[in-house]
């Protein structure tokens, strides 16, 4: 049943990421949406309420910390957990992340063996705060 699977949604507008963060999620049952740009990131997480978010950091339109910070001020989408994907792995670049809300990160180039246990062990949490259908 395709409707039961979990939605991921990989922010990414580099589309060699995006098939290095494709090809080491395949073997996990879950849907995976994208956006290539802050906005269209925005749209998809309201139309379609993903249950865990990759997102990159430095992305066209709306950078991926201010998207963060929006998605944790609204009660309707703070629940989501949002793992940030950053280049940057200089001294404060992680207390900037979880500033923002971010509830992970992993740093660029992405480890394709660690990242399908990330991703399951965020989607086994349960969701703190979510709205009650
Ligand atoms: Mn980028």
């Amino acid at each position: 049943m395709p409707e039961a699977l979990p939605k991921i949604l990989v922010v990414e507008d580099n589309p060699l990421n995006l098939l290095v963060v494709r090809g080491a999620l395949k073997r996990l049952p879950c849907v995976l949406l994208t956006a290539a740009d802050g906005h269209q990131a925005l749209a998809l997480v309201q139309r379609e309420r993903p249950s865990l978010i990759l997102m990159d950091i430095q992305i066209p339109g709306i950078d991926g910390l201010t998207l963060t910070r929006r998605l944790k001020a609204d009660a309707a989408t703070r629940h989501i957990p949002i793992v940030a994907v950053t280049a940057h792995a200089m001294a404060g670049d992680e207390e900037r992340m979880l500033a923002a809300g971010c509830d992970g990160f992993i740093a660029k180039p992405i480890d394709t063996q660690k990242l399908p246990d990330l991703v399951r062990s965020f989607l086994e949490r349960p969701a703190a705060g979510a709205p009650t259908p």
